[in-house]
């Protein structure tokens, strides 16, 4: 039920009232008026593990939503267009060769943006009533002016989103209370549930799905299982798989359906903060948790993201140990952060094994590492020339750092285990491609060598994109509606 999933479901009974769609969701269905300030509880309702999905070393965490509505309910929401450059490797007969249609994938993304309401978020737009930019971001914005960053062809701006009328709250990550992110929990979902009757779009939460049964090349049924051991088997003629980058693979691997590519690829948006701290009130915890973006051309590897968290996932991302981590706490206030991420290569690997049957198998490159610490470096003397009085990555050992020592930071993150790191956006495992030797699905999003099979989540993805993937997958989805259609 995530964006892929709620999506596809929405752009298929767009063409074909007719249809008759079940939605297995692994996740619950949470109310936004359920949502609360209460952190601990949320993460461990709203996501993947409670958040704690880590791969096989423990060293990387992996971030996932897992109720109805998928990661679009804890997500930022932030909005950006497949870059033009990535389509064109996408398509790239000697490297993916996706085989995208380009004119109609962007008319999918602008039917996407037109149906989410994505745009910049506006303090000053009309019926906005409180002011919700990130407050942390001030000082960045001095800093990067300071820089002379902001000329183009660079690019600093406050981000797009499908969110409409915030109120400011900063607690996007663990669902939005007043639903005002457009999440599929609180647009796609429920409007396909008014407009259409109850035969033709069924949700059914706390049901995860175990395994897909075959007979040649037909998917017959699957098998799946509510939480309390109930088991529930599902006969129909098309399967869509839309469980998210990672699981969808897993599902396949489980059910020996599909390629040797299948689990292979998988990439991710590695992301790791930097702090910085202030001799003044910043109040960074009040607005959107992610307001503005910061990207350089030509691209540096990496984007950088304004981010700040509620106190309880501050802490659990603030470094220091004992008297410096309660210290910095103290300051919480004259805090902000920023968030680098680095599109990965596809060197990850899911596995249907370990101990936790979902093997993770991932060690960033160095390659990627070394644009973590020149990005990292880079936001330091950022938030410096804004005025912080010293910065602090991640990292295991303590760093407080001013532009005499930033460099620092890079040693640091080339160590094994030596920083943070972590994504919210696994992207690949069953990559597109016209050709079976190369992906998992064809350009029309089937399953090689099946006839009822698809898969319509970022796990088509043929490589990281670099930027927040959210309305990629929704536009590829409502691209992908009408081969299923057919
Ligand atoms: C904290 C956070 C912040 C983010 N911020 C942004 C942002 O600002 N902008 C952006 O573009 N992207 C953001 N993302 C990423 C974005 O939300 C995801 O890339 C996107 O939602 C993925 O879509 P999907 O359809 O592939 O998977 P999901 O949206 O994750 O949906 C998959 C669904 O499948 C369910 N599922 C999994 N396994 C099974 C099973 N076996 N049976 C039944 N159901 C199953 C899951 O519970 C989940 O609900 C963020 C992610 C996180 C975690």
């Amino acid at each position: 039920s995530g964006a892929g999933g709620a999506m596809v479901a929405h752009s298929m009974l767009k063409h074909n009232h007719e249809l008759k769609i079940i939605i297995l969701e692994r996740g619950d269905h949470t109310d936004s008026l359920d949502m609360t300030s209460n952190e601990v509880d949320m993460l461990a309702r709203l996501y993947a593990d409670g958040a704690l999905q880590l791969s096989r070393d423990f060293n990387f965490q992996i971030l996932q939503g897992s109720c109805v509505g998928g990661s679009t309910v804890i997500n930022n929401a932030v909005s950006f267009n497949l870059p033009a450059a990535v389509l064109k490797k996408w398509n790239d007969a000697q490297l993916y060769d996706a085989g995208l249609d380009e004119t109609r994938l962007n008319q999918s993304f602008q039917y996407v943006r037109q149906l989410l309401k994505i745009k910049k978020q506006d303090e000053n737009a009309p019926g906005q009533k409180f002011p919700f930019l990130n407050k942390g971001s001030a000082p960045f914005k001095a800093g990067i002016e300071a820089l002379e960053l902001d000329k183009p062809p660079n690019e600093f701006n406050v981000v797009e989103a499908n969110i409409d009328k915030c109120f400011g709250c900063g607690y996007c990550n663990i669902g939005c209370r007043y639903g005002k992110k457009l999440s599929m929990l609180n647009s796609v979902l429920p409007d396909l549930q008014r407009d259409y009757p109850k035969d033709n779009i069924r949700i059914i939460a706390g049901c995860e799905v175990d395994k897909l049964h075959t007979s040649g090349k037909d998917i017959t049924h699957l098998s799946a299982s509510f939480k309390n051991g109930r088991k529930l088997d599902i006969r129909a003629k098309k399967f869509i798989l839309s469980a998210g980058a990672i699981s969808s693979s897993l599902i396949l691997l489980r059910s020996n359906v599909g390629n040797a590519q299948v689990g292979k690829n998988l990439a991710f948006n590695l992301g790791s903060p930097i702090t910085a701290v202030f001799d003044k009130v910043i109040n960074a915890y009040e607005g959107l948790q992610i307001s503005h973006y910061f990207l350089q051309n030509p691209s540096r590897g990496y984007i950088m993201e304004t981010w700040f968290n509620p106190p309880v996932s501050q802490a659990l991302t603030m470094p220091g140990w004992f008297d410096d981590h309660f210290n910095n706490m103290l300051r919480y206030n004259k805090l902000s952060s920023v968030g680098i991420l680095v599109p990965t290569e596809g060197n990850a690997e899911i596995r249907n094994g370990g101990l936790f049957k979902r093997d993770i198998k991932y060690k960033p490159t160095a390659e990627d590492l070394k644009k973590l610490g020149d990005g990292l470096e880079l936001a330091g003397k950022i938030f410096l020339r804004g005025g912080a009085t010293h910065v602090m990555p991640h990292t295991l050992d303590y760093l407080e750092l001013t532009e005499d020592n930033l460099h620092l930071i890079r040693q640091n993150v080339l160590k094994p285990g030596g920083i943070t790191l972590g994504t919210g956006h696994p992207q690949g495992g069953n990559k597109i491609s016209k050709d079976p030797k190369k992906g998992v699905v064809s350009p029309e999003f089937k399953v090689y060598g099946y006839n009822n099979l698809y898969v319509v989540d970022a796990s088509v993805f043929p490589s990281s994109i670099g930027v927040n993937p959210q309305l990629t997958i929704m536009a590829l989805a409502d691209y992908a509606a009408e081969f299923i259609l057919d």
